[in-house]
Parts: C-alpha cells; structure tokens; sequence
C-alpha cells in the first residue's frame, strides 16, 4: 500500500532538523563556493590567473580566512571535493576555518549533467551510483549538508515530461540517501534563465518543475523538515525584451513557491542565476518585502552573486587579499539584511555589483 513508509527514526529527524534550521537562522544564508574545477578556471582564467590546485586552494583561503564577523551573515558554505582537504599556507583544515567562524561545512555531491536522450537538448544530474558511500565519507570529515544541481530549460517544447519527471525522481534519490546518511539535502531544480519567455513562462514552468519535485520527495519518504530548497528565481528570460521590476519577480517567485513547497521545508535558499551582485540582492529584498503566505525562510545560496566583486579585487595578488575579503563582507552583509527585507537599493557598492553574471547554459 502507498501509505506504508516509516519515518526516519526521531533522532535522525531530529539531526536534521537541527542542521537544516541552523542554515536558514534568520539573517544568515549560503556561499556557493563548489564550483568544479573547470567552472573555477573560467572566474580565475577572467582574472589571469592559471587553473592550478594552488591557485585555487589561494582563492578559497582568501574566502575562509575572512574576518570572523563573516559568520553574522553566512551560515553554510558550500564546498567542492578538493577543497574539503584542503588546509591554509599555515596548515589549518579550511574545515577548521569555517568551524571557527560558526559556520557549516557542506558539499556538493552531484558530479554533473548529462543529456536526456531523444530530448530537445535537456539533461540530468549523475553521482548516484556512489551516493551513499561518499555521503558516509563527507558526514565523517565534517559536512553537514550538500547540494545536487538540476537543470531545466524553456523553449518552445521544453522543458518536457521526460526532464520534468527525471530530474525530480533524482532529486529525490539524492536527497534519500543523503538523509540515510545523517546530511541535510539542499533539492536544486534549476530552470535557467536562458530564453526569449516572459515572467509569466517562467512562472508557469517554475511552478510545475517544483510539483514534480515535491512530488517525488513524497514517493521516495523524503523528510521535508530536513531538506533545503534551492530554486531560481522567477524572472524574465535573459533575451526577453522587458526586464522585470523586483516587485514583479517577487510576486511571480511567492506565488510558484507558496503554490507548491509545503510549509514543512524550513527554508528556500535561492541561487543566484546570473544576475547581477546588486540585482540579486534588491530582488531578494523585495521577496522578502512582498506581503503574502511565505512560511518558509527565504534567502540566499549564491555563488556569482557572492563572489563577483572579490575576485576582482583580489585579481590574484596577495597584496589585495584583504580588500577581496572587505568585498565578500560587504556583500554578505547585504545579503543578510535582503534575508531580512531590510537591504536599501545602492547602499552596497561593490567593485563588480552591477556587472551581469549570465553565462550561457550554464554549468557549475
Ligand atoms: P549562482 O548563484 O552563481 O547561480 O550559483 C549558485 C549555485 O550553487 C548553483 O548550483
């Protein structure tokens, strides 16, 4: 019978109850810093930098090594494989660093996309066939939470049952094993913003990706207390003529969510899709401004949008470390009070905040 599931015994529940609120404390939200290694030698390639281990390992020390008020505004960071076992020029465990700062380890578990065959150029997500084991692995060397990165396109006829159905019941695979495995699930259906639609597309296919989704973390006895939410926002699409004001993008994104994330997810933490470091704040600020049911916290999980300005301003030399890190600061903390609904429009300058971050079917 479809109604004979077990619930997770209550101090797994309990675990990730605790691990997933502790994310979304109000005012705090996520650094995406998981991008693989050929994503991460694009952003050092725009900085001349050469994709080398050490080049890396020097970037991601300039994040973690960001004064200690860096965990007022940042809760979670997420983090990509080499980068777990990586330590500072003076031997500590960036883990450390972050445990420091109050801040939680997490990890991205997915290992990339793949194409649907016989589909209009769609894709899923693979990394299953290991799951468990690496969730294992990861719990015991100090992440609590991961992310799992799906991609859904609109065109004309996309994106179809086929991507909609395949990449929720991966979702919700992911999502499983790591909740067997004592790690909080951040469920990432990702509908780019590539594309001519307007808001209302865009809203229409946000709002049926997510009821597949839910759909299949209900099959597969997800516990939803225990899972994050990372979506788009609902925008216009890049090539559409009309931009869309705040206003507008919040409502079109309250009303996808408040449509079909139950209340029982504690909290929605967007990715930042290419928009600019500014517009991502303001529009996250009007989210949080807009009057209508939201039971969930809503903030943020950037990655472009949280890292833009610093790699500009570090621009690979030591001697600008410090000014990297006053940028990830600055923007953290707008960030923070856009979780709040209390960012200003342009009281947060940044050397790189109004620069857009889109990039063409993008890949993490
Ligand atoms: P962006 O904020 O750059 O879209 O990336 C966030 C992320 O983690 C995508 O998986």
């Amino acid at each position: 019978m479809a109604s004979h599931f077990n619930y997770p015994d209550p101090a797994l529940q309990d675990e990730l109850r605790k691990i997933a609120n502790a994310i979304v404390t109000p005012g705090k939200g996520i650094l995406a810093a998981d991008e693989s290694v050929s994503t991460m030698g694009k952003r050092l390639a725009d900085i001349g930098l050469e994709n080398t281990d050490e080049n890396r390992r020097k970037y991601r020390q300039l994040l973690f090594t960001s004064d200690k008020n860096i965990g007022d505004y940042i809760s979670g960071v997420i983090l990509f494989h080499e980068t777990v076992y990586q330590k500072t020029d003076d031997g500590i465990p960036f883990i450390e660093l972050l445990k420091e700062r109050g801040i939680i380890p997490g990890i991205k578990v997915d290992t990339g996309v793949v194409p649907l065959f016989g589909s209009e150029d769609e894709c899923t997500t693979q990394g299953l066939d290991d799951l468990a084991k690496r969730c294992a692995q990861y719990k015991k060397d100090g992440c609590h939470f991961a992310k799992w990165r799906c991609v859904l396109k609109i065109k004309d006829h996309t994106p179809s049952y086929q991507a909609c159905l395949e990449n929720a019941n991966v979702l919700a695979r992911y999502a499983s094993i790591c909740q067997q495995n004592r790690i909080v699930p951040i469920v990432e259906p990702e509908v780019l913003p590539d594309g001519i639609h307007d808001l209302e597309r865009a809203q229409k296919v946000t709002e049926v990706v997510l009821s597949f989704v839910y759909k299949a973390l209900h099959d597969h006895n997800v516990f939803l207390e225990g899972t994050l939410l990372k979506p788009n926002m609902v925008t216009p699409g890049q090539s559409h003529p009309v931009k869309a004001a705040p206003e507008a993008i919040a409502r079109a994104t309250v009303t996808a969510l408040s449509r079909n994330v139950p209340p029982a997810v504690p909290g929605i933490t967007f990715l930042s899709g290419g928009q600019s470091e500014e517009e991502a704040t303001v529009n996250l600020d009007a989210i949080n401004k807009f009057e209508g049911k939201k039971p969930w916290a809503l903030t943020f999980s950037y990655g472009r949008a949280l890292q833009a300005s610093v790699l500009r301003a570090w621009a690979g030399k030591d001697e600008n470390v410090k000014q990297g890190q006053a940028e990830l600061l600055k923007r953290a903390k707008a960030n923070s009070e856009a979780s709040l609904g209390k960012y200003v429009a342009g009281s947060v300058v940044g050397q790189a905040a109004e620069q857009g971050l889109f990039i063409k079917d993008h890949a993490y």
